[in-house]
């Protein structure tokens, strides 16, 4: 999709730290990291948000959650926190699905 920054870093239009790929995912570091470990995992098509990626790709849906955890393990986290942001009014900036992965430090119950 033209315009989307994650669809640049998907087709490495623009530099991402890419830690694993899948046939449906790219895994790479956030650019401005809120844990030890902060890694974005998106679907390689543009999607707007979880929901309409679970509708859309079930299968890309569950991918992202397999690379997530696959990714803490190979960190060395057993312990992790995985979020998606959907809407403006919850924090969304980025319009094209991605599950953060947070782990490495203590966290709190509810979020902010
Ligand atoms: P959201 O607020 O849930 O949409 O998350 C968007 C995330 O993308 C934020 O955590 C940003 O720090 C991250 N981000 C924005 N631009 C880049 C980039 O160019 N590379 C990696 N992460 C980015």
């Amino acid at each position: 999709m033209a315009d989307c920054l994650f669809c640049k870093i998907v087709a490495g239009e623009i530099p991402g730290e890419v830690v694993h790929t899948t046939q449906r995912t790219i895994a790479f570091r956030d650019i401005n990291p809120q844990a030890p470990l902060h890694v974005l995992v998106v679907p390689r098509d543009h999607y707007a948000n979880a929901a309409e990626l679970a509708a859309g790709d079930p299968a890309a849906s569950a991918e992202l959650v397999t690379t997530a955890a696959a990714v803490a393990t190979a960190e060395g986290y057993d312990d992790y926190r995985i979020v998606f942001n959907t809407g403006a009014g919850v924090g969304q900036t980025v319009f094209h699905t991605h599950l953060h992965l947070l782990a490495g430090r203590s966290m709190t119950w509810p979020p902010g």
